[in-house]
Formats: C-alpha cells, structure tokens, sequence
C-alpha cells in the first residue's frame, strides 16, 4: 500500500440562495450604458447582458428597461472616424452583481454620468443571531464556497478583547517565519487525533496487551447532530458523506443508523427513548446520550452497555457542566472510550458559563486523577468560528463537534439560536447532496488550514501536542486583573495630559 498523504480537496462551490452582502449597488434609469464601470470593477459587478441588445435606431439614450428591451446608444472612441465619438449598439448593463461587491466606490466614482450609488443592505443584520453574528455567518459561507482561509486584506479592525473566546489569545511566538508553510505542505504538521481508549503504557512484561480501542481521525472535526427540530435524512446523507472524504465521523441519530455502510463514517446515538433499538452486533462506535437521564442511572447503563458490546468504542453525551468533573472520572475508570461534552447552542453551560472554563475545569480534573489521556473529549455546542477549535483544543478538548456551522454552510442563514434551542426562520432547504458534500469538504478544509496556521505560529507540528496546553494561551480576563493590580484606577482628579 502506498503512502497519501492527508489532503482535503477543495473547489468553489457557489449556492445561490446563501450570499449575504453588505452593499446593494443602484443604476439609475439615466445610465448610458457606456461600460466603464464594468472596466473599472476589479470584481465582476458590472457586466452586460447578452439577452438584452438595444435596437438600432430608436434614438433613446439610457439603460432602459429589460423587459421592453429598449434600446442604448453610447458614445465610444472609433479608430475609424476623426469624431471622438461614434454611436454603438451594445447590450444592455444587466442588475449589478451585490454579493462581489466590496465596497470599493472606484466604479462610482469613474461613472461619467453620476448614475452609480452604494447603499447599505437593509437585510444584512437579519442573518444570524446574537451569537452566530452575521460577520460569523458571512465568513463560514466564504469558507464553504471556497474552502479558503478568509482575509479582509485591511487588518482586523476589532477589539483584541472581549468574552468567552474573544477573550482568549494564542500563542504566536514562532510567527516570525512563514506561518503558511503547514497550508502550503512546505513543511507537514499533522492534525490527526484519536477517538477512543490509549492504553496508559505498553505491557512489557510478556503479558498479551488488548489492542487499541480508538479510531484515528484526519482532523479534529466531526459533525454532530444538527440540534432539533432539524432531522433530515437529506442533511444526514450529505454529512456522511463528507465525512468520509475528509476522514473523521458523523454522528447520526441512532435508529437511522446506516447500517450498510461497509466502513461506516457514523457514530450511532441512542437516547433513552431509543436505547432498546440499538443493533446488538458490533457497532465499531456507538453514542449513549445521556443529556436528559438522571446522572444517578448513568453509571448502571454505561455498564450494561459495555457488557452488551465489549468491542465498541463507547462515547457518552453528558451535558457541560462543571459539577459533573468527578463523575466524569469515575465514567473514565469505569472504561468509559470517550466523552461528549454538549454546551448549549451559544457555547455556555446551562447556567450560562462559557464552555472555555468548563472543558478547561474537566480536563484538569481529569489529568488530577492521572486518567485524561486514556480517553477522549469531544465538545460541542456554539462552534461558530475557525479559531474556536484551536482555543476549545488548547483548553482540553481533543476534537469538537460542530452543527449549526454545517448548517450555515449548507446555506441555512436565517435562525435563532436563544434560551437553547434552534429556530429556524422559514422552511429547511437542504442543496443537492454532491454541492452540500463539497461546501462542508470545504469549511473542513478551510477551519483545517486555519488551524495549521496557528500550530505553524506556535511552532507546534502534531495538533494532539497543545490538547490541554493551556501555556500557550492568554486569558484577557486575568491579563487584565494583572494589569489593574500594576496600574490602580488612577484618582478622580487625575490630569491623563500630565501624567
Ligand atoms: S464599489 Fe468597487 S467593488 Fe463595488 S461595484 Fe463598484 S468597483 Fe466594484
Ligand atoms: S459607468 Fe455609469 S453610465 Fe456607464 S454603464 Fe456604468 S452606470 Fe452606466
């Protein structure tokens, strides 16, 4: 067998209904249709249109209307005449296109006849919510489009402060050489983590050592189930599918399980409701959802299902909470493979704390009673941007779950996600399966190449070396309790121009 090395192939791949802009581009009726913003756009705005021809001779000067097709005679330089100008028939300018637009006026201001204006977009705000903001909703339909890294080419205008992971800075003290360099295979840095049970050292003694139970993933990117009231068997068959090509698993509601996949990319998950449904064969992996059992009940089913499939990789789904740290260890020794930590759908726990300091409370405790790296934490809930995977990473998490990310990226912009549910404004419209395949091979592909740019930063070249590191990450919040401990709020009378 020949060695590949890990790539996730990306390409454009556009969707209609999913382009959000900031500026509508106005013609006015009185445009002459003279082409000089279409030469003067470095973005495609302004183009004609074929179907729309103007008809010789009817002597109205103007865009006209498309429908009636009416007709546009410009002035343009002729080699062939001494007159600066002859009259041309051309087609027509056709609507501008508003989602290339960047804004840049040059179009507006080469327009000879004043017939160009830019305006704000008055349904800009109503993507997103208070937490997906509409910036964060812009900048994963980039990624799934392109499966590029996004760059606003003028620096980040923002405050280098803020919450939860606003609030967190990395480590970039190796960013004085190219940092791309990871991106660019110039040098390889791996982002290849395992799911499942480590033994804590190899059994020298001549005793037969049971095999590893975990699965090796690409990336530390799996998808989870979309929150309710989203369960489509069309949004499942696209995520499946993109998990196979970038190499890492999809979560799927249990009783749907496709159990004809030969390799499944799919982790079961089975609630109390659905338990007694659970295939009695060997699942490989298998998600026990225990977010609405009393924690009481918890320890007696995890026995029963280690019982019930020795093989599996077991993984359950506790909801984030910090309280739940020693029960959590107790799961670990009792062989518990892997651990779903789900925050609400804005990155908090129920009681409202950031999902940072929590994961970082539960590794810790972890790594106290010396059982962390035998199994793995996985973290979902209010993954909305590329660098919430390599903060939640640094923090403890081995790899995170991400589900309205998908759905954005699958074009699914407008919804709300407070007081921890999913609302959905409108009808779920799924694209055909190989497009939605292709945007979400994307936005893995992108958030991949954006956290590689951070280990390339930190010098790191293994992403499973910075699990739990939290050295190499900066809390605003403690920075500037430090800082206010150096430099007291100065008195009232204070004169900041002397000092
Ligand atoms: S403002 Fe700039 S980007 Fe927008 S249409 Fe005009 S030239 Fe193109
Ligand atoms: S530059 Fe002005 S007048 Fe010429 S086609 Fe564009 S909008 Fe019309």
């Amino acid at each position: 067998m020949s060695y590949k090395r890990y790539h996730i192939e990306t390409k454009t791949a556009p969707l209609e209904n999913a382009q959000i802009f900031k500026t509508i581009v106005n013609r006015a009726d009185f445009c002459i249709n003279c082409g000089i913003c279409q030469t003067a756009c470095p973005y495609d705005v302004h183009e004609r249109n074929p179907d729309y021809r103007s008809i010789k001779g009817s002597g109205v000067r103007g865009q006209g209307s498309e429908k009636e097709n009416t007709s546009s005679f410009v002035p343009h330089p002729s080699p062939l005449t001494p007159h600066p100008f002859s009259w041309i028939d051309l087609p027509q300018m056709a609507s501008p296109k508003n989602a290339n637009c960047t804004t840049c006026f040059h179009c507006v201001n080469e327009c000879p006849v004043g017939a160009l204006s830019l305006a704000a977009n008055p349904d800009y705000k109503t993507h997103g919510d208070d937490y997906y903001q509409t910036q964060k909703v812009e900048a994963i339909l980039f990624e799934a489009k392109t499966g590029r890294v996004p760059v606003s080419g003028a620096g980040y205008r923002g405050p280098f402060a803020g919450k939860g992971f606003d609030g967190i800075w990395t480590d970039m003290s190796e960013i004085v050489r190219p940092t791309r360099d990871g991106i660019h295979g110039r040098e390889w840095i791996s982002t290849a983590v395992y799911l499942g049970r480590r033994p804590k050292r190899l059994a020298l003694n001549g005793k037969t050592q049971a095999a590893p139970r975990c699965r090796e993933l690409g990336v530390p990117i799996i998808f989870n189930q979309a929150p309710p009231p989203v369960n489509d068997p069309e949004l499942t068959a696209i995520l499946l599918e993109a998990a196979q090509a970038v190499g890492t698993l999809a979560i799927v509601e249990g009783t749907s399980w496709p159990a004809g996949w030969a390799s499944p990319p799919a982790i079961p998950s089975f609630n109390e409701k659905t338990w007694l449904r659970a295939p009695e064969t060997n699942p490989g992996l298998l998600e026990l959802d225990f977010c609405d059992i009393y924690p009481e009940d918890w320890l007696g089913l995890l026995k029963e299902a280690k019982t019930r499939w020795p093989q599996t990789i077991i993984i359950i789904k506790v909801p984030l909470d910090p309280k739940l740290a020693y029960s959590l260890v107790r799961f670990a020794e009792e062989g518990v493979d892997a651990i779903h930590l789900a925050a609400t759908p804005q990155g908090t726990t129920k009681e409202g704390e950031h999902l940072t300091s929590t994961v970082k409370t539960i590794d810790e405790t972890l790594v106290d009673h010396g059982i962390r790296d035998e199994i793995s934490i996985i973290v979902s809930g209010g993954i909305a941007a590329a660098d919430h995977l390599p903060k939640l990473i640094l923090c403890g998490a081995d790899m995170v779950a991400i589900d309205v990310a998908c759905l954005i990226a699958l074009g699914i912009t407008k919804f709300s996600t407070e007081r921890g549910a999913l609302k959905l404004q409108g009808p779920l419209m799924i694209p055909p399966k190989t497009l939605g395949v292709q945007r979400i091979k994307n936005l893995v592909g992108s958030w991949r190449d954006q956290l590689l740019e951070i280990l390339g930063a930190m010098g790191m070249r293994d992403v499973v070396r910075i699990t739990g590191d939290t050295g190499r990450m900066m809390l605003h919040e403690d920075l500037d309790k430090e800082f206010r401990a150096l430099f007291p709020k100065p008195p009232n009378n204070w004169d900041p121009t002397y000092g």
